[in-house]
């Protein structure tokens, strides 16, 4: 057994259970799930606070009080896809339960375990980099099952793994006593102006950017929602029992209060075998 990502299994640790898969490309996974033994870091909400706006155009976008930050889509990605594409029309052509058909299958199914590894690898950087860097993190829940209903934007959002890259944070901030916050979906952040709070009737998802016809100030639309998410986030966290100072944001616990936390860590660890 080797060091992976999440580091090398705890020597006192118990293992439970060994599940061996294999994916349609041939290759053999086994999952090993441990009792480490070892209990959660205490949530401590002390610290920076980062809002995050999640989108198809960037994938992400934060603010952290003092600045924000654009995260692209990585763009091989993309070409992958083209690749994609094109292998699954050479799919289609093939004759039924012929041998060409099983390469062209093995082929397709090569391109998917590609982009999935890639993107993976793009998720799992990101939220690392995130977690680093803040205590809190704050983001939308986007209740991403009722989105991809909507068959237009299904393909953007599965591609981009919004979800995943929640469980990524999740966990991650829970290994350091950090605190994810997700805050309803149907919160305006876009089309609240940050600097004076005016509420515009609607901002269609075309206009990129914009003008508060109160205050004035000139929006960058992303930028603007990852703004007021960490906003809308400092103050349900303020309302929890917890002040803010008014510089920079952080945020620190007025008692012992322990934070409700979404769901349980990642104890699966995937290991390649053969
Ligand atoms: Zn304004």
């Amino acid at each position: 057994m080797t060091n992976n990502k999440r580091g090398v299994a705890h020597p006192y640790s118990i293992l439970k259970t060994v599940t061996i898969s294999k994916t349609p490309t041939g290759k053999y996974y086994a999952s090993l799930l441990f009792d480490t033994k070892q209990e959660e870091p205490e949530v401590v909400i002390s610290g920076k606070v980062i809002g995050i706006d999640l989108g198809i155009k960037d994938f992400a976008v934060t603010n952290n009080g003092e600045k924000s930050s654009k995260y692209n889509n990585p763009k091989h990605l993309a070409k992958h896809e083209k690749n994609l594409v094109r292998k699954q029309k050479k799919l289609a052509r093939c004759v039924k339960d012929s041998n060409s058909r099983l390469k062209a299958k093995r082929l397709v199914a090569r391109v998917y375990e590609r982009i999935s590894n890639a993107r993976q690898d793009f998720l799992h950087k990101l939220s690392r980099k995130i977690v680093n860097d803040n205590q809190v993190v704050v983001i939308e829940n986007l209740n991403v099952k009722g989105m991809v209903r909507n068959r237009k934007l299904a393909k953007a959002i599965s591609d981009v793994g919004w979800g995943m890259f929640t469980n990524f944070l999740d966990y991650k901030l829970k290994e350091k006593g950090g605190k994810l916050l997700e805050i309803d979906r149907w919160f305006p952040s876009s089309k609240t102006c940050s600097s004076c709070l005016y509420q515009m009737n609607e901002m269609p998802l075309d206009v990129r950017e914009w003008t508060c016809p109160s205050c004035g100030t000139h929006h960058d639309r992303d930028e603007n929602a990852a703004k007021n998410i960490r906003a809308e986030g400092i103050r349900q966290l303020s309302v929890l029992g917890t002040r803010t100072a008014a510089s920079g944001g952080d945020v620190r616990p007025k008692g012992g209060r322990k934070s409700v936390l979404r769901q349980s860590p990642i104890e699966v660890k995937q290991l390649q075998g053969s």
